[in-house]
Formats: C-alpha cells, structure tokens, sequence
C-alpha cells in the first residue's frame, strides 16, 4: 500500500473524464487500496481516481467515520452511473481534499440511484439519499471534470478565487501530500 498525493484543483487530470474499464485486473485493486489509503490520511469521506492521478472511473466513500454511519461500510464504485436523481434538492456544505480549507453550500439533489461495477466487476445498484447521496454525486462529478467550486454562485466564487490561486500556488499548509505543482501528473 502507498499513501498518493492529492492532486489540487488547477492540475489539469481534475478536468479529464474518466475512462471505463473493462476488468478490475490487480493494478486496479492496488490502486483502490492506496486511495483508501490516501483519503484516510487525509480525513476524507470519498476520493476519486483522477484526484490521485489515475484516469479509471473509479471513486470510493467511506462514512464510517461520520457521527451517525459508524455501521456504513466502505464502497467502491467502478464505471458508476447515477440513472435517477430527485427532483428535489437539498442544499449541504461541502469540501474537497483536492481544494482543501474550502468549504461552500451547495444545492444538489436530495436523493439519487446509481449502477456501478463492484470490485468484482459484478453489476450493482444502490438508492442513496441525506450524506450518502451527497458524497456520492459530488465524487461523480470528479470523474466528469467538474469540481464542487464550478456550481457556486459568482458572489462567493469571488471571494474563494483568491484562496484557489493560493492552493494553486502551493502557498497554504497542507495536511496530507498533494502534487507538487499545477503541471504535475502521475503516468
Ligand atoms: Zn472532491
């Protein structure tokens, strides 16, 4: 197992969409492994390949650290799809290792279904809805490019866009290790 370090907002992979895999050979449960590894350093409850440098559509969450889902067990989900949002949103504050000391209310759909490949590769489908449903579709949108910090308003997004360019710049302490520059990519 390998701690991997986190990719900041601005590194250019955070903009890729994922890539499909085909099987979950044994480079891909390494992987999985080391951003278990990686997110768990870092205090996170999800963590998407390309905020460890890897293009596969593969994000992980794990509440059980979270007062109220200490029984949630850790899920994986491979070639994920979200097939059914709500119509009904909810607004929840969030953050995100790959812009860290960030945080912003976010509206998002309240509840959500989602397919995904276990680690198996067997074909799964989950309802999730409250924290769940919130982790999970902000960990999707990682693997479509997008970053919680796009679906702010242009008010706060203002006032976070000195602190992002700090992040970019690398001129913040980090808490766990993060690339070492905006052009850095992992092969
Ligand atoms: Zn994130």
């Amino acid at each position: 197992m390998a701690l991997l370090p986190i990719n900041l907002i601005g590194d250019k992979i955070l903009r890729k969409k994922a890539v499909q895999l085909k099987e979950a050979d044994m480079k891909t449960i390494e992987l999985i492994r080391d951003m278990f590894e990686t997110m768990h350093n870092a205090n996170g409850v999800g963590l998407a390949a390309n905020q460890v440098g890897s293009d596969k559509s593969i994000f992980i969450v794990d509440l059980s650290k979270v007062e109220g889902h200490e029984k949630d067990k850790p899920l994986v989900f491979i070639n994920p799809k979200i097939i059914f949002r709500s119509e009904e949103k909810v607004n929840m504050e969030e953050g995100c290792l790959s812009i860290p000391d960030i945080r912003a209310e976010i509206d998002r759909p309240a509840s959500i279904t989602i397919s995904f490949k276990d680690t198996d590769f067997v074909d799964c489908k989950i309802d999730a809805e409250k924290y769940l449903a919130r982790v999970v579709q902000h960990e999707y949108d990682h693997l479509q490019g997008i970053l919680f910090t796009d679906l702010i308003g242009s008010e706060l997004k203002k006032k976070v866009n000195k602190d992002i360019i700090k992040i970019k710049k690398r001129k913040i302490q980090f808490q766990y290790p993060v690339t070492e520059d905006a052009d850095y990519q992992l092969v």
